[in-house]
């Protein structure tokens, strides 16, 4: 199997991922934010809508599913609580679109409904605003525990798993992860790529689980180096991960 992908930009940085099987024209969408710019690329590359899939509730993510439901008439894939989504996930669930079956997990902690959708197939994961290339989401309705056991659960998918969250937030994400660990020889590398693609105007997304777990300090937090970072940082021991993983949620928000 070989998934096409395809980058919608939105706004001013966020990624709408359009996705079908070669040969095919059915696509599914995810997190439409905005419409235009869906219907723009479905009639660019000649593809019909098949249905929507959405991570969370934010409107960066929901707001042009109304518009898109004028034009097509097709199923919403989402959280509980989201007016325009028919079909509920929840962890656990299993879900086939474009021939490919994808896991529904919970990943509560940048809001309390997020999920994610994986593929073993691929491998691949829409990841929403959980994890980022580099970095993590900020903590708007869960705890430190929920976001450090959520991301704990992507850090266990397999390492070549592509990254596919919403986000170009990579640059500044690096600038951040090199304040924590300076001396981490692939991060000094991946932040030099990244700064060259930036330059370039390209996309830094998909990353892959590899990249992130050897150099985001938000999957790195049972990491001696980055314990010790947050502990300087905090000026006090750290009591465990998820308490490591707290302070530098912390220290990144007044980065
Ligand atoms: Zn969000």
């Amino acid at each position: 199997m070989s998934l096409i992908v395809h980058t919608i930009p939105a706004f001013t940085d966020n990624y709408i991922w359009l996705f079908h099987q070669p040969g095919n024209n059915r696509a599914y969408v995810v997190d439409p934010g905005d419409a235009s710019p869906v219907i723009e690329a479905l009639n660019r590359l000649e593809l019909s809508l098949g249905g929507i899939i959405v991570t969370h509730h934010h409107p960066d993510h929901v707001g042009g599913i109304h518009q898109l439901l004028d034009n097509y008439q097709v199923p919403v894939y989402g959280p509980k609580g989201i007016t325009q989504v028919t079909h509920i996930m929840k962890d656990g669930d299993s879900l086939n679109l474009a021939e490919t079956a994808f896991d529904v997990l919970a990943v509560p902690g940048h809001t309390l409904d997020h999920l994610a959708y994986f593929t073993a197939g691929e491998p691949l994961v829409f990841c929403g605003d959980t994890l980022f290339a580099g970095g993590c989401g900020r903590l708007f309705e869960g705890t430190p525990e929920q976001m450090w056991h959520s991301l704990s659960r992507l850090a266990a998918l397999p390492a070549e798993t592509l990254i596919y969250c919403t986000h170009e937030y990579t640059q500044a994400n690096l600038e951040f992860a090199l304040a924590v660990e300076p001396e981490n020889k692939v991060l000094q590398q991946r932040a030099l790529q990244v700064q060259q693609e930036r330059q370039q105007n390209q996309s830094t997304i998909p990353s892959t689980l590899t990249q992130e777990l050897s150099s985001n300090p938000f999957l790195r937090a049972n990491q001696p180096s980055i314990r010790k970072a947050a502990e300087e940082h905090e000026g006090r021991p750290a009591n465990s991960d998820e308490d490591t993983f707290a302070i530098i949620r912390r220290w990144k928000d007044h980065f």
